[in-house]
């Protein structure tokens, strides 16, 4: 079997049923799974996922102290403007057009640092990035860890009950797994820490990682404007932790096919472009799996990118040393084309006239 196709541990449903068709598991199926995945009592393995959701416990006291006891106007459009726009643009940079498809590379590890950094800290790295590879590799087949046709709940909880990798590697695995993990900077388990903890990432360093991240904005925004905005903040990041995991099942239709002609290109997959996340994050996935190694996904001039006007703002100032732009590859292929169609005189085979085109 493929490394690809073996990278995540298999939920306890299967991937696939005896014909080959993908496993639904039933919605109490999938509940027990999450939870026994949490379970850091069954087996400390569990460890990364467990404290992933933890992470988003914590962040909601956060934004409970903001509705109940900070709440303001000011303080909800910061709050707005922070899950939406910053977290998820944040979100594209760094773990998708970064840590998984390597779109660009920083100059130094400084700036890689300073990326990584930009916001909250919330997801693991690898739970992200492997999976994703696997998300490319089988996009709405059997294997796919967060495939739409299983359902919302399916995509919801992938990534405790599916993007976890798989704990029983061999060595040579293991060590292709921490390959597609070197370029981000993350601490990486030796193969002995591995059939320990069951991760690429090193406990110790993860956790430390985070509560630095943590503390060290807290205090920013407590300076700027109090425990007010610290909790507007720190609440609209765990708002984002939720919203974001819906984001893989609305990006590929819902598990219906959603794709329309002139709009979503590649005909691969059932990814489709959607405007709000496209507005605030520069997710274009229908257009992103056509291209999933371009620093920008934003092609036509309506189709605003966030995340690329940062990577190349980072390109200006020396911070990014060389990214990926396949805007003009996606213009010749896709639009070009169909321009010239429309443009060329049609003639009346009757007549020998020529018909004016108006569409
Ligand atoms: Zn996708
Ligand atoms: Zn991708």
């Amino acid at each position: 079997m493929a490394f690809i196709h073996n990278v995540l541990e298999q939920p306890s449903y299967g991937w696939k049923d005896e014909n080959g068709n993908l496993s639904k598991p039933t919605q109490g199926q999938i509940l027990r799974e999450f939870f026994s995945r949490l379970n850091i009592f069954k087996t400390k393995k569990n460890w990364l996922s467990f404290m992933s959701w933890m992470m988003v416990l914590t962040l909601s006291v956060f934004l409970m102290l903001f509705i109940f006891k900070y709440f303001s106007i000011k303080g909800l459009i910061i709050a707005f403007l922070y899950s939406m726009v910053v977290m998820g643009t944040h979100g594209t940079i760094w773990y998708h057009r970064y840590c998984t498809h390597g779109a660009y590379k920083f100059k130094n590890n400084f700036w890689r640092f300073f990326t990584q950094n930009l916001t909250l800290k919330i997801i693991p790295e690898e739970i992200y990035a492997i999976s994703h590879h696997v998300h490319h590799a089988l996009s709405d087949q059997p294997g796919d860890p967060y495939n739409a046709q299983g359902g919302f709940l399916y995509c919801f909880l992938a990534d405790a009950n599916h993007q976890p990798i798989n704990r029983n590697m061999n060595e040579k695995e293991y060590q292709r797994c921490v390959t597609l993990m070197k370029h981000t900077g993350v601490s990486v388990n030796t193969y002995a820490q591995y059939q320990k903890w069951g991760s690429v990432a090193n406990p110790f360093h993860a956790v430390v990682g985070v509560i630095a991240n943590w503390a060290f904005w807290f205090t920013i925004f407590y300076l700027i404007g109090g425990v007010a905005l610290g909790c507007a903040i720190f609440g609209a990041a765990g708002f984002w932790a939720v919203g974001v995991r819906t984001f893989n099942y609305e990006g590929h239709g819902k598990g219906e096919d959603k794709r329309r002609d002139g709009v979503d290109h590649n005909r691969k997959d059932m990814s489709v472009n959607q405007l709000w996340p496209g507005f605030v994050a520069g997710e274009w996935h229908n257009n992103h799996h056509l291209f999933p190694k371009s620093a920008r996904s934003g092609f036509k001039p309506h189709q605003v990118d966030t995340a690329f006007y940062y990577i190349k703002f980072m390109s200006m100032i020396g911070a990014v040393s060389q990214y990926k732009d396949s805007k003009a590859q996606f213009i010749k292929e896709y639009i070009t084309p169909f321009v010239k169609v429309k443009t060329e005189p049609v003639y009346c085979p009757k007549t020998g006239k020529q018909i004016l085109v108006t569409d």
